[in-house]
């Protein structure tokens, strides 16, 4: 499963909100790892398109879909030089897909902050930094290795070796390598280097529980959202302490909550739809008497490999599915409707599967 990695300075709300990430949890038997590792968190992602399939199917159980988070604590200026946790903190960025830096951006007289003030500026910086400053000395090492094999005239190698002196130059500028314009080839030639500042990133803005209504209002969010534009990154706005509430809540309860704070849905959701995005994740369902469920696909992929996801069988067996897109389906207000309008397509191997559509597989076994 992709997973994404919490990541910021200290005191800047990280355990709070991977607090509420295990309490949330998706505690069940489907995620055994779970409970092996206590720095990964898994939650349910909550779909209203799930709950009006069942709503229509009336299956004997509805599975969500997941989401896997890793807590990444330690992070702290001078990591790169092995400063704090250092370099073991870096290489468990090195394993996840994406980044979330969560940033302080809530006052508090009484909460130390490591740089003595609350300055979201100053903290991407510093975490940015890092990131960058490891990342040039991966690629420094590696430019010391291959030079030899392109003075000897291998085309990899001297193929690798621009790729290579491209990074080195805007990491060198204090630019991540994401801002370094890669076609798909360049990538897969450095893609074993697990470059950190390559992978995608999201900027969380930890707000306190007042201003989570009106958080653009807050002049920490502005200065965030501003940089984060520059950068082409996503703000996702959020009060950690407040979600270790949320999480609590359920049903009529949760909603009159949420409600009452102003919200439309709760900061955690809000960063796993950020998250899924930054991914190119894509959510389709199974929808039978037995099961309504929601399944996580990358986007593009095809209906075979769709299939790969329930169990591997399925796409080694893979004959056709049988589709219909979640708004049609609505539309139609049952299986046998959409049978009859037409709306239920047969489709093959080549089938790109869309967000939002409902399937069933024909497969061998
Ligand atoms: P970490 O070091 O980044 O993991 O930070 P913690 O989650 O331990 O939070 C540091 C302190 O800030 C704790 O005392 C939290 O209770 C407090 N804190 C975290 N989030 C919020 C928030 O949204 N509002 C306020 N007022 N305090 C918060």
């Amino acid at each position: 499963a992709l997973t994404t990695g919490i990541v910021g300075l200290p005191n800047v709300g990280k355990s709070t909100l991977f607090n509420a990430i295990t309490r949330a949890g998706a505690e069940s038997a489907n995620y055994p790892f779970c409970t092996i590792d206590p720095n990964v968190g898994v939650v349910d992602v909550r779909d209203e398109r799930m709950d009006q399939l069942a709503a229509m199917v009336n299956p004997q159980r509805v599975v969500p879909t997941s989401f896997q988070f890793t807590d990444i604590a330690g992070l702290v200026k001078g990591a790169s030089k092995g400063e704090g946790l250092g370099n073991q903190f870096l290489s468990h960025i090195r394993e996840v897909d994406a980044i979330i830096h969560v940033v302080r951006c809530f006052d508090d007289e009484n909460i130390v902050h490591v740089s003595g003030e609350v300055n979201p500026l100053e903290d991407m910086e510093t975490i940015n930094l890092e990131l960058v400053l490891s990342d040039l000395e991966t690629v420094e090492r590696r430019l010391d290795r291959i030079a030899r094999q392109k003075r000897s005239g291998d085309k990899d190698a001297a193929a690798e070796h621009g790729i290579l002196e491209k990074l080195h130059g805007a990491l060198t500028e204090g630019h991540p390598a994401r801002s370094v314009d890669l076609d798909e080839d360049e990538r897969k030639r450095v893609s074993s280097l697990n470059l950190l500042t390559l992978k995608r990133m999201l900027y969380a803005a930890n707000v306190s529980e007042d201003d989570v209504a009106d958080a653009d209002a807050n002049p920490h969010v502005i200065a965030l959202k501003k940089q984060a534009q520059v950068e082409g990154a996503e703000v996702v706005t959020i009060s950690a302490q407040l979600e270790a509430e949320i999480v609590e809540l359920e049903g009529e309860e949760r909603e009159l909550f949420l409600e009452e704070l102003g919200l439309q849905s709760s900061g955690l959701d809000r960063l796993v739809a950020a998250a899924y995005r930054l991914l190119g994740l894509a959510t389709y369902f199974t929808a039978g008497e037995k099961e309504v469920r929601a399944w996580t696909i990358r986007q593009g992929m095809r209906a075979p490999q769709a299939a790969g996801v329930i169990h591997s069988d399925f796409e080694r067996g893979f004959i056709r599915a049988e589709v219909v897109g979640y708004n049609d389906l609505m539309e139609a207000g049952s299986m046998a409707g959409a049978r009859e309008k037409g709306f239920l397509r047969s489709e093959g191997k080549e089938y790109v599967v869309n967000d939002g559509d409902v399937i069933l597989f024909r497969f061998n076994v």
